[in-house]
C-alpha cells in the first residue's frame, strides 16, 4: 500500500515512534527517522530498515524543541526521500509534578516538543502534500488528550492541544487528498512510562513489578499495556483507503481507559 511513499516519523529512535516507523516500512514506505540516541544504535536501526524492509531510510537529529530544526527536518525528508507523504508527529516527553512546583523550563519544553513541534512540522509539510494532493498526518496524542490526571499539567495541556490542532488541520484540508488524525494511546511500556514506574517504586517503597501493576490498575481496565506494534497498526489503518472518511478524530488505543 505505501510503496514509494515517504514517511517522516518524529521520535522514532525508541518506543511508539519506532513501532510506527517499522509498521509503515514493513508496508513499503521509505522512512526518515528522528530522535535522540546512541549513534551506533541509530546506525543499526538504519541498517535494519534497509535490509529488513528494503526501503530507503535516513535519519534527522533535529531537536523538536527548536523550530528551525523542525523545518530543516521536513526539508531533509523532501530532499532525501523525494517528498513528505506521511508525517507522524510522535516525539514527546513527560514531566510529573504538582502545578505549583512545576518547573517553568519543564513546562516550556513539554509544550514545545509535544505540541508546538507538530505545528512547525505540519506547517512545513503541507505544501509538499498539497503539491501531490496526497498526505497523511498522524499525531501521537494520548488518553491525556481526552482526560486528565493530576500532576501532569504540561503533558495534559499539550495533548489536549494536539487533539484540537488535529481537528483544525483536518478541516483545512477536508476537500483534499490529505487527512489528519490523532491516536490516543493508553499506557505503552516504553522508556517514557518505565521512568514513571521506577519513580513510583522508589516513592512508595514497593517493587518495580508492583508499581507496574498498580499503574495499570489505576487507569487501564484491560490491565495490559498497549504495544508499539498495536499503535503502528492503528497508524497504518489511518493511512489506508478504508480510513478515507476518518478525519480529525482522536482514536483511543487504551485498554478501556477512556471508557470509564
Ligand atoms: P520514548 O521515550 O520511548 O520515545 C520518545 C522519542 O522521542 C525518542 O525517540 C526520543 O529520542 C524522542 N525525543 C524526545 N525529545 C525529543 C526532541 N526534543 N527532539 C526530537 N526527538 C525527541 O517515549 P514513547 O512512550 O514512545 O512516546 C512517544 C509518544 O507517545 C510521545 O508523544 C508520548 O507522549 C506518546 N504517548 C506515550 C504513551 C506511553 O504510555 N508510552 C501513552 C500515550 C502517548
Amino acid at each position: 500500500m505505501l510503496s514509494g511513499k515517504a514517511a517522516l516519523v518524529t521520535g522514532s529512535t525508541s518506543g511508539i515512534g519506532l513501532g510506527i516507523a517499522r509498521t509503515l516500512a514493513a508496508d513499503g514506505a521509505d522512512i526518515l527517522l528522528n530522535g535522540f540516541g546512541d549513534p551506533a544504535l541509530i546506525d543499526e536501526l538504519l541498517a535494519e530498515f534497509k535490509s529488513e524492509y528494503r526501503v530507503k531510510a535516513a535519519y534527522s537529529p533535529a531537536d523538536m524543541s527548536k523550530p528551525p530544526d523542525v523545518a530543516a527536518m521536513v526539508a531533509q525528508a523532501a530532499r532525501e526521500l523525494g517528498g513528505v507523504d506521511i508525517l507522524v508527529n510522535n516525539a514527546g516527553i513527560q514531566h510529573v509534578a504538582p502545578v505549583e512546583d512545576f518547573p517553568i523550563d519543564k513546562w516550556d519544553a513539554v509544550i514545545a516538543i509535544n505540541l508546538s513541534a507538530a505545528f512547525h512540522a505540519i506547517r512545513a509539510a503541507l505544501p509538499h502534500m498539497k503539491a501531490r494532493n496526497w498526505g497523511r498526518i498522524i499525531n501521537t496524542a494520548s488518553t491525556h488528550g481526552l482526560v486528565a490526571s493530576a500532576n501532569k499539567a504540561a503533558y495534559v495541556a499539550a495533548k489536549h492541544g494536539v487533539v484540537g490542532f488535529t481537528k483544525v488541520v483536518a478541516l483545512e484540508v477536508a476537500e483534499l487528498g490529505i487527512r489528519a488524525n490523532a491516536i490516543c494511546p493508553g499506557f505503552v511500556l516504553t522508556p517514557l512510562v518505565q521512568k514513571q514506574i521506577d519513580e513510583r517504586a522508589v516513592r512508595e517503597k514497593i517493587s518495580v513489578e508492583t508499581a507496574r501493576t498498580e499503574l495499570l490498575r489505576e487507569k487501564q481496565p484491560s490491565l495490559e499495556f498497549a504495544t508499539p506494534e498495536q499503535i503502528g497498526a492503528a497508524a497504518l489503518f489511518l493511512c489506508s483507503q478504508a480510513a478515507a472518511q476518518i478525519r480529525g478524530i482522536a482514536l483511543p488505543v487504551d485498554g478501556g481507559w477512556t471508557a470509564q
